[in-house]
């Protein structure tokens, strides 16, 4: 069965049954956002403490909570569950008593979309849909191409002219027709909408289809669950669009709800300071898109995004904060989580590593917090990108002399 209750529009509060509407028509696609609400005394019969731990590593362990109802789960879809992983020598360096990441660029992709995508994927086989398509800078595409991969799924992808390498690389890897549009994404945003509404594919578009979100919403689920014991004071997550962050802290809130955890977190929304049209909407309360964006962290590069408003929101639920970094920190977040955590970090990801850091600077967190940073994709989706933040190797002649010089340049004495 389902434990949805219904679908509430963020911008006017109308309700709407299940399958009545994707937008609120009286706000209209843009504004008219809806939320999946549950039944949640109903969940909280089956999803306790107890039953959870007998459960698979997997996402698909809270059920109750994905608007899914009873459709069958492939077995090819694993995603979810990933480590979080204690970062000592990154605390110290962040000038905080206690970081730790929870490393989403293990996800079957290497990108925490997996888990919008994966919900989408079974909704779209429950539809009897025959094909699935997105608009995306990268990570949403490749996510939904694997998960379509990995059903038997056909899938479209509009992607705008400046997606990285190793994303387009995975995209036909996995097989999907990849539209490459010659403009910006909200060029391809929008030509996707129209190919789904006369085609007929199943729409991935976080934004417009309320029920991704709740698989984002996994992410905030499992923290609450891995840290239940243990509870971090922040969670700091990067932010293009929105619903990752509001997917997040809904997840938190949803467990404390449910008496899984006791506690609450603050959540720590990190913008890249060249395209924060969501921070700028948090400080003034008024929101203004952006014409274009421009940041080193393509994945955040988004200059209208659809969910500020729930991104907003969740962040105030919270007690939370906005911040937004330059590029420059994010280059620099990216080598400290590498070297210090053991971590690659994708710049979008490394951002909200570099939030924390700007946070304890600007008296946000404060030096004796514990924060648990999302690391949302895996540096070796932009490998350009990254080498522009780490360096360049010693380019040296096959010779122990050369070898010798560099090491004993580093400090390095040979033993005798
Ligand atoms: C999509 C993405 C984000 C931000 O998610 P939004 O829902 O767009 O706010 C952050 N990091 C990475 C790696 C992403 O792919
Ligand atoms: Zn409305």
């Amino acid at each position: 069965m389902s434990f949805v209750t219904g679908l509430v529009c963020v911008s006017c509060g109308g309700s709407f049954r299940e399958g009545d509407a994707s937008t609120c028509p009286r706000c209209g696609p843009g504004e008219g956002i809806l939320d999946a609400r549950f039944d949640l005394p109903a969940v909280g019969k089956s999803l306790t403490r107890a039953s959870l731990a007998g459960r698979p590593p997997t996402h698909w362990r809270y059920r109750e909570l994905l608007p899914i109802g009873p459709a069958p789960i492939p077995e090819s879809l694993l995603i979810g569950w990933t480590p979080i992983i204690e970062a000592p020598r990154l605390a110290k360096a962040l000038g905080v008593a206690r970081v730790r990441l929870k490393d989403e660029g293990r996800s079957a992709s290497a990108s925490f979309k997996d888990r919008a995508s994966s919900v989408g994927v079974v909704r779209a086989l429950n539809e009897r849909a025959t094909a699935i398509a997105c608009a995306s800078t990268g990570n949403a595409a490749s996510s939904l191409a694997h998960c379509a991969a990995a059903v038997g799924l056909r899938c479209n992808i509009f992607v705008p002219q400046s997606v990285p390498q190793g994303k387009l690389a995975q995209l036909l890897a996995y097989g999907a027709r990849v539209f490459k549009v010659l403009d910006n994404y909200a060029a391809a945003y929008d030509l996707c909408e129209r190919a789904c509404a006369r085609f007929g594919w199943y729409n991935r578009n976080c934004a417009v289809n309320p029920y991704l979100v709740e698989g984002k919403k996994t992410g905030g689920l499992e923290v609450a669950e891995q840290c239940a014991d243990d509870p971090p004071n922040w969670v700091s997550v990067s932010v293009g669009d929105g619903c990752t962050v509001a997917g997040i802290a809904k997840g938190i809130a949803q467990m404390k709800a449910l008496g899984i955890i006791d506690w609450s977190a603050r959540v720590l929304a990190v913008q890249a300071a060249g395209v924060a049209p969501i921070a700028r909407a948090f400080e003034s309360g008024h929101f203004e898109p952006m014409s274009v964006g421009g940041t080193y962290a393509d994945s955040i590069d988004c200059p209208v995004p659809r969910n500020w408003r729930k991104a907003v929101e969740s962040v105030r639920a919270s007690d939370g904060a906005f911040v937004s970094v330059t590029d420059e920190q994010i280059m620099d977040a990216v080598r400290v989580t590498g070297r210090l955590a053991g971590v690659f970090a994708e710049p979008a990801a490394a951002a909200a590593v570099a939030g924390v850091a700007e946070a304890v600077r600007r008296g946000v967190i404060h030096s004796g917090a514990s924060v648990v940073a999302m690391i949302t994709g895996n540096g070796l989706k932009d490998t350009a990108g990254a080498l522009r933040a780490v360096g360049s190797p010693h380019e040296i002649r096959a010779s122990m002399d050369e070898v010798a010089r560099i090491a004993e340049r580093d400090g390095e004495i040979a033993p005798r």
